[in-house]
């Protein structure tokens, strides 16, 4: 008898309705790839939300087990970079969309997707960071490389209390930028104001339609939430500044005028972490290692186990979590 692992399994029947359960599959399930992983650690972001919930058309290839990032060691490869007890972290690459995820004790994923778990750090930690971290981390270095520096003056993060939110407020924060933090949980001000935010600010005040351009608040953001929210950012960045967009939290759309652009010169910087890459993954890995605080990275996160997964699902997509939430398998 082959050796099974459970997994999390969603199907869709004759009616495309969906279904989610716990089943268990063997290596012979699982799809092409280069390199076999023990999945030790992953992780219930917002997009998993929306695919486990079915709320938005995530999943692309039925039955699938869902999933975006895991960390873990390596159990066999036929791949060139990567042996037996490596520790390795996946993120994107369609994992959890178009090729089975995360969410089972085992992966089979193509080498190249795969990157270090950097030194010192467990996979434990490093889905505490997760794809939302990461993102955070690639929108950080985007604004960067724009010349928004602390001297230049506050950013703003909205969704601040969520995964990417929480992990932009600790980076920036760490870095020495004054952070505001836009957050529709006035409940969790003092969780934000310990991940190093400056001051904490009502996400109403972002929501209602943007005027062209508004006062300067701020010299750049990081935006998790789209639609009014990002516009208002924009219509309230200083001259020259920029905003790192990575998120559809509030909605996908972007109600704003071309004003911010063509009279303050802001840029809107595209954030995507999926199809990053390799270079750019190392890169932002990197400063990870280097500049986020475990101490503040275990304060924001949440561990859960394999069989609360569903539940993290649904309460991430209702705005219910705060932070990060890791799964240890
Ligand atoms: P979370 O659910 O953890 O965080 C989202 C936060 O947005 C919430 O916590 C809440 O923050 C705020 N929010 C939720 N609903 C609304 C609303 N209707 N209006 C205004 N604010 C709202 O998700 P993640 O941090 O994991 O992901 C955030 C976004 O970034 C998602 O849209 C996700 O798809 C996207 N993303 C994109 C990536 C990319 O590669 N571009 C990679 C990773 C994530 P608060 O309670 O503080 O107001």
């Amino acid at each position: 008898m082959p050796e099974t692992f459970k997994a999390i399994l969603v199907s869709r029947d004759a009616e495309k309705k969906q279904s989610v359960a716990i089943t268990d599959l063997t290596e012979a399930d699982l799809m092409e790839g280069d390199v076999t992983v023990a999945v030790e650690a992953t992780t219930v972001n917002y997009k998993d939300g929306l695919a486990i919930s079915g709320k938005a058309p995530v999943i692309r290839r039925w039955p699938l087990v869902p999933g975006i990032d895991f960390a873990g060691t390596v159990i066999s490869s036929s791949h060139a970079d990567w042996r037996t007890g490596d520790k390795v972290i996946l993120n994107g690459w369609g994992v959890g969309e178009t090729h089975f995820g995360a969410y089972a004790e085992r992966a089979r994923v193509k080498g190249d997707w795969l990157v270090p778990l950097p030194q010192g750090m467990s996979p434990h930690d490093a889905m505490a960071v997760g794809t939302a971290g990461y993102t955070a981390m690639l929108c950080v270095i985007a604004l960067e490389r724009h010349g928004i520096v602390p001297e230049r003056g506050p950013v703003v993060v909205t969704g601040a209390a969520g995964g990417v939110g929480s992990v932009a407020v600790s980076i920036l924060s760490s870095l020495g930028y004054h952070v505001v933090a836009s957050t529709g949980r006035s409940a969790e001000s003092s969780y934000l104001t310990d991940l190093g935010a400056s001051e904490v600010i009502s996400r109403d005040e972002l929501a209602q339609p943007a005027k062209p351009l508004a006062k300067e608040r701020w010299a750049g953001g990081v935006d998790a939430v789209g639609s009014h929210t990002l516009a208002n950012v924009l219509s309230m960045t200083s001259y020259g500044g920029a905003v790192a967009a990575c998120g559809l939290a509030g909605g996908m759309d972007l109600p704003t005028s071309v004003a911010p652009f063509i009279l303050r010169g802001v840029c809107l910087l595209g954030i995507d972490s999926v199809m990053a890459p390799k270079t750019v993954r190392m890169e932002a890995w990197r400063r990870i290692g280097t500049d986020l605080d475990l101490q503040k990275l275990a304060n924001l996160s949440t561990t859960i186990g394999f069989d609360g997964i569903i539940d993290a699902a649904h309460d991430i997509v209702e705005g219910k979590v705060r932070g990060r939430v890791v799964v240890d398998m």
